[in-house]
């Protein structure tokens, strides 16, 4: 992959000899970041859960005081899909409320020169002028079956745009669109929609069923972005200066759940029917961001839908064939 440094922009920046600490690291987002690190001399600082839990203020002050990192690129995050998240939206609200103010308050404390923090496109009103400007923030009402998510990455954004306010701190935010790639989780109920549709068309050709499920009715539409542009998109973020403190990350394109389930069922290469499960939310009718505001300052994404989906599926595979488990990881 291009770096964000090659990329053309941040001229004159290097990550390399900084210490860069990427939270989640394990998480689909955490280790796209950590690939795309490959090569660029940094020094990374990776904890995994059993070594830190983000979510004890002790235990994050202590390890961001003796580590001191110069970067932080704020990836780890309690999520799930819809489904998810409409039955356990107090594990959701609490666990990222207490994370996001425990590595932001210890990055301001500890003088962390730049800090990006990954939203996400729920944080939306679900009624917003489409495509859905960064203006659009806080200007509505938030879907019910995620609202409690969306809720604690608004107080993510905001805690950044507030210690960036009253202290100076270079922290930014950026919200991306649905996203997919390697290393999801495709937990039947637990992931978002691309890989829980990837799993269950896969399953079906295994099965030589006729028909695949499909949660809703198939109309809401969404925008999907490969994690590895996501990933791409925060380096560049991180050393580019600005003076915003917030950027949609999209690919600029929607497609109807049905659409995207046909593409999936391509790539999959089932070729039965959809069957749609309209117990299962809709959610928010239509999320495509505007990204016009980081597109101006130079950042496109690269990976369309179609190279990107046949990788996260070859990935699919590959882990499916690893774990022995034909797709049941
Ligand atoms: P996500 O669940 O985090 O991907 O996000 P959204 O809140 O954007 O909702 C996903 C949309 O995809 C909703 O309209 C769902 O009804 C629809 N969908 C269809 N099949 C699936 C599935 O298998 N998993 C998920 N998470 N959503 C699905």
């Amino acid at each position: 992959m291009t770096s964000a440094v090659e990329n053309g922009t941040g001229q004159g920046f290097s990550f390399a000899g900084k210490k860069v600490w990427i939270t989640g690291h394990r998480g689909m987002l955490g280790s796209a970041l950590v690939r795309s690190f490959e090569s660029e001399g940094a020094e990374l600082l990776l904890c995994s859960r059993q070594e830190l839990d983000l979510s004890s203020q002790r235990d994050v002050n202590d390890w961001v005081q003796a580590n001191k990192p110069d970067l932080v690129f704020h990836a780890g995050a309690k999520v799930g899909g819809i489904y998810a998240n409409s039955v356990a939206p107090a594990d959701f609200l609490y666990a990222n409320l207490m994370i996001e103010c425990n590595v932001i308050h210890a990055a301001y404390q500890n003088g962390v020169k730049k800090l990006v923090f990954v939203a996400s496109n729920c944080t939306y009103p679900t009624v917003a002028p489409q495509p859905i400007s960064e203006e659009s923030l806080m200007t509505g009402k938030l879907d019910a079956n995620i609202r409690s998510y969306a809720v604690s990455k608004i107080a993510g954004i905001e805690l950044c745009m507030a210690y960036r306010k009253q202290y100076g701190c270079e922290f930014v935010s950026v919200i991306p669109p649905n996203l997919y790639g390697p290393g999801d989780n495709y937990h039947p109920e637990h992931s978002h929609v691309v890989a829980g549709i990837m799993r269950r068309a896969h399953e079906a050709k295994l099965n030589g069923a006729k028909e695949f499920i499909v949660w809703g009715d198939g109309t809401p539409r969404r925008e999907i972005l490969h994690v590895d542009d996501l990933a791409a998109a925060m380096k560049y973020v991180m050393c580019t200066p600005t003076s915003h403190d917030l950027f949609n990350v999209g690919y600029g394109k929607d497609f109807s759940i049905s659409e995207l389930a046909t593409h999936i069922a391509g790539v999959v290469g089932f070729e039965g029917r959809i069957q749609y499960d309209t117990s299962k939310p809709n959610g928010t009718m239509g999320k495509l961001l505007d990204s016009s505001r980081i597109r101006q300052t130079g950042w496109s994404p690269v990976i369309d839908e179609v190279t990107g989906l046949k990788s996260a599926y070859a990935d699919f595979l590959n882990r499916s064939k690893q774990s022995g488990t034909a797709g049941r990881f």
